[in-house]
């Protein structure tokens, strides 16, 4: 079968492999569609030994079942399905609470990861990480499971600050913050600032449903103060959803006093939080800064729902398998709106 493999730190590209093998436990599916994320960059760029070699990536995965191994129960050929990533150790503390995004064994364990991902033809997955999707097209099936559950997590954890008549500040309008304001619209009553760069991220916010928005930039702190009041007053809840430098120091700037700040991207930008009473501060007192990770298995239960029910809906930009190498250069040039899925 075709796959696009990490051959080497750094390195894309299409290859022929043998098809897996379902083995006990496990389903081979038949990989319908996969979300092209940020993390593969940063997976791509990581230095030699971070992650294994070869390895197919691709951890954001939807497809139908084409054989299911020994001892698999629910699971038959033709059943869809879409692909919770994490596998965590299933024994440490966290993992027995059905926190895997928190597994305190194999932090950055699962499907695309630490082994062969979904940019293949077919990829074999643990039948304990499928979720039925029904007749849901699968390239809206795929980004639920990274893109949809990552911001869904992160709202999840600020949830109890997300009161009817409060703030939240979401900066980039990316494949996982154009989610990120709807599941704000389904779950809340809060008030919703779409912050970016790009002109065409900031109509798709506003199409979506965003209350305001703001274009970075030099000015854009005074412009998002201008809305959620100067400080000591500010944000709520900030969800940064790139994690550069530009937008930490945006976030930590429109933050109030007592808020949340939750670092999403992985950008590589730096926050600094140092507790004096120095003006203006680093991070203002009493201030949350929360850095989430994933998300549960429940919670991607909770996300196909909102899905069904017609309240979430990914922008997605299709290419075929062989196009996977481009699809993530224009992701690295910021030339995607919404979501790149690539189809098998
Ligand atoms: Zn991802
Ligand atoms: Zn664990």
């Amino acid at each position: 079968m075709r796959a696009v493999r990490m051959t080497a730190p750094g390195v894309l590209e299409l290859t022929e492999v043998p098809t897996p093998e379902a083995g006990p436990g496990e389903v081979l599916l038949r990989v319908g569609a996969v979300g092209a994320c940020h993390s593969d960059l940063h997976i791509l760029d990581a230095a030699a030994g971070m992650f294994p070699t070869p390895i197919t990536l691709g951890h954001e995965i939807a497809g139908t079942v084409e054989t299911a191994g020994p001892g698999v129960e629910g699971w038959s050929s033709g059943d869809r399905a879409a692909v919770y990533g994490i596998i965590g150790c299933g024994r440490c503390r966290a993992c027995l609470r059905g926190e895997e995004n928190r597994c305190r064994v194999t932090p950055v364990g699962g499907i695309g990861l630490s082994r062969d991902g979904g940019l293949a033809e077919y990829v074999v997955v643990p039948a304990s990480r499928l979720l039925h999707v029904g007749d849901m097209d699968l390239t809206q099936a795929a980004p639920l499971t990274d893109a949809g559950l990552t911001p869904y997590h992160a709202v999840e954890l600020a949830r109890p600050r997300l009161r009817p008549g409060t703030t939240c500040v979401v900066i980039g309008i990316g494949g996982l913050g154009h989610m990120a304001v709807q599941i704000l619209l389904a779950t809340t009553a809060v008030r919703i600032v779409a912050v970016d760069t790009s002109v065409a991220a900031l109509d798709l916010a506003g199409r979506l449903g965003a209350h305001h928005v703001v274009q970075a930039g030099p000015d854009a702190v005074e412009k998002i103060r201008d809305l959620v009041g100067p400080p000591p007053d500010g944000a709520d809840v900030v969800l940064d959803f790139v994690g550069a430098q530009p937008t930490l120091d945006t976030a930590r700037q429109v933050v109030a006093t007592g808020g949340q700040l939750l670092l999403v991207g992985l950008a590589g930008g730096t926050l600094p939080v140092r507790p004096v009473a120095d003006e203006p501060p680093t991070v203002p007192l009493e201030t949350d800064v929360v850095v989430p990770f994933w998300g549960t298995r429940a919670e991607l239960h909770e996300v196909v729902a909102l899905a069904r029910d017609g309240r979430l809906h990914a922008d997605v930009q299709t290419f075929p398998l062989a196009e996977a190498p481009e699809a993530y250069e224009a992701l690295r040039r910021g030339d995607i709106h919404g979501r790149a899925v690539i189809v098998p």
